[in-house]
């Protein structure tokens, strides 16, 4: 055979590989849906995430399907010498798989995630500042996790295990002052989906960009003031310091305390509620 003829082949195969690769993929997706979810992971989850217990049974077994698919599709990489177990990946990916869980399309859960970086615990970043008037400077920071654009999620394992039991759970408070990092950073992936994270993720087909609009910044300016002022508030105060961290941290609120923030910021509520599809006020 002559090497053109070799080259045509070679094309023709790749081609039609690449042509059949979505297809695949969404075979495969449902084979992992359908397989049955293993028991100890199951027993995990009802140990380690209260909320996976609460979950109607329909969310509940779509959780499953999910989960085996991003455990099976995305890699965990341990950093700092931290060893990954299948655990893990199950207790992160759960947590993650709760805010997509209504997303339309049934493909990945997070189609943009190419890898997950779990740390021993708090890990120190070289962070820039922008100070007023202008003046960037550098330093250390230390942190519980970030959301990189392009799909790297960072997180201290301790951290985003302690966060799988945070919130209020059958009428029991488990931690008011809880923070749920996997939350916080997946909500910061569905906003870098549509560029840098800005607080203004790609809503759901129907859902007015305008309301949204006019109920966040009314929202995250009255943090602001109520921040500033020192006052006590549901809406973790670390919101007021940028949009995309309000997106964030409502996000937190919205899975961690679902009936006080219905009762104390319905629009901001109703806002969520329509984006992610869920009613997490009636899990409890
Ligand atoms: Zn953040």
């Amino acid at each position: 055979m002559s090497p053109e003829l070799v080259f045509a082949a070679l094309g023709l195969v790749l081609a039609g590989a690449l042509a059949l690769y979505p297809t695949w993929q969404r075979w495969r997706h449902g084979r992992l849906h359908r397989r049955p979810f293993p028991s100890a992971w199951r027993k995990l989850l009802r140990q380690r995430f209260p909320l996976y217990s609460q979950l109607p049974p329909p969310l509940q077994q779509r959780l499953q399907g999910m989960v085996q698919v991003m455990v099976a599709d995305v890699p965990f990489v341990g950093c700092q010498g931290l060893s990954v177990t299948d655990d893990m990946r199950v207790l992160v990916a759960a947590q993650a798989c709760v805010l997509v869980l209504e997303r339309p399309g049934g493909g990945p859960p997070y189609p943009g995630l190419r890898q997950v970086l779990l740390y021993p615990g708090p890990f120190v970043v070289q962070a820039e500042h922008h100070n007023p008037g202008g003046v960037i400077s550098q330093g250390r920071e230390v942190r519980l996790g970030e959301s990189w654009q392009h799909g790297q999620v960072v997180l201290s394992w301790p951290d985003a295990l302690a966060g799988a039991k945070a919130g209020v759970w059958g009428g029991m408070v488990l931690d008011p002052s809880a923070h749920n990092v996997v939350w916080h950073e997946f909500a910061h992936q569905l906003d870098q989906e549509t560029g840098p994270a800005n607080g203004a993720p790609a809503l759901r087909p129907g859902q007015s960009q305008r309301t949204w609009a006019a109920v966040f910044k009314r929202e995250y300016e009255d943090l602001r003031w109520l921040a500033d002022a020192g006052q006590p508030t549901l809406i973790d105060p670390y919101g007021a310091s940028a949009p995309e961290e309000f997106f964030a941290v409502v996000t937190e609120a919205f899975f961690l305390h679902p009936t006080s923030l219905l009762d104390q910021h319905p629009a901001l509520y109703g806002q969520l509620q329509h984006f992610y599809n869920l009613s997490p006020h009636a899990w409890r």
